[in-house]
């Protein structure tokens, strides 16, 4: 069994240290907040004070933290990770931030001596707590096998996307399909009300037919079709909006930085934009259709 340090023991990051100590591991666990760091103690955790206890008896460090700026300070600060672990122990970040700040802090890393992935996830506080996350993960083929028992225990879909930052570009390139197609969905069934067409009807065409999506079948904005989907309980998250457009921004800034055209993942930051100024960014991203709508009523 493996010594653990965990850094970042919020939403996601709680529960999925406690998955590690379930699985029999030492977790040494830090958060600013003592909060949370007590709920890592009742789940059966060290919780420590410092990144110098956190990780100086590490064999793996599990990084689960807000933006790349808090990432690269965690890793590359002063009295960081680096400074503090041991040449050749395990790094896995899970959070979800820049492709630049991913790729910086894996050379860091690299130059250090340590093995490094980023491995940034989907599915939620839900699929924190029951161990179902999907990581993508991008670093070198022996990090990638070397983490690979670790995110097994804190998820089920496990993929290796490439080299550093390949994780981080994963996660951007899905949640901009994600961001995009939710409003196209959304509009659609905003047009079929203005046309008199039935959303239940609409959903049993385009479920068979070319408009075919997750957004449609899994995560229907409209309540009904979907039982399971946060329209049916006035769109309670879920996925927050204030979380995609997160996603959203940092798949703008890759666009700039790489020069690529995306022109509707532009449209769809503007449009969560908008919606969170709303007051919005703590209701699911497909309330949305709301927006668009123009009143709150379903
Ligand atoms: P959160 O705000 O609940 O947790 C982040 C934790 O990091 C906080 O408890 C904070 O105190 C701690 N922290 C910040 N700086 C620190 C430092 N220097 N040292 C120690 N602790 C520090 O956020 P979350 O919802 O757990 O999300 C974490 C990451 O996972 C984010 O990058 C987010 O985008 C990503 N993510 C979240 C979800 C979700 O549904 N919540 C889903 C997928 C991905």
């Amino acid at each position: 069994m493996a010594t653990i340090g965990f850094i970042g023991l919020g939403n996601m990051g709680g529960p999925m240290a406690a998955n590690l100590v379930k699985a029999g591991h030492t977790v040494h666990g830090l958060d600013l907040s003592a909060e949370a760091r007590a709920r890592l103690e009742e789940a059966g955790g060290k919780a420590v004070e410092s990144l110098a206890e956190a990780v100086s008896q590490a064999d793996v460090v599990v990084t689960m933290l807000p933006a790349g700026t808090h990432v690269r300070k965690v890793y590359c600060g002063e009295d960081g990770v680096l400074a503090h672990a041991r040449p050749g122990t395990l790094m896995i970040d899970s959070s979800t931030i820049d492709v630049d700040s991913a790729r910086a802090v894996a050379a860091a890393a690299d130059a250090a001596g340590m093995k490094m992935v980023d491995a940034p996830v989907s599915g939620g506080v839900a699929g924190a707590a029951g161990g179902t996350l999907t990581f993508m993960v991008g670093g070198p083929e022996a990090a990638f096998e070397a983490a690979k028992p670790y995110l097994d225990i804190m998820g089920k879909t496990i993929v290796h996307a490439g080299g550093a930052g390949n994780g981080q570009a994963a996660k951007i390139c899905n949640n901009m399909i994600l961001g995009i197609s939710m409003i196209a969905v959304s509009e659609a069934f905003v047009l079929a009300e203005r046309l008199g067409l039935d959303h239940q009807k609409l959903y049993d065409i385009s479920s068979t037919a070319s408009g075919q999506c997750w957004s449609l079948t899994s995560y229907c904005p409209v309540p009904g079709p979907v039982p399971a989907s946060p329209a049916n309980r006035d769109y309670q998250p879920g996925f927050a909006a204030g979380m995609m457009l997160k996603d959203l921004k940092l798949a703008q800034e890759a666009a700039h930085a790489s020069g690529a055209s995306t022109p509707l993942g532009a449209e769809a930051t503007a449009l969560y934009n908008l919606f969170c100024n709303a007051g919005e960014d703590g209701t699911d991203f497909s309330g949305i259709i709301r927006f668009l709508r123009g009143a709150r009523e379903a």
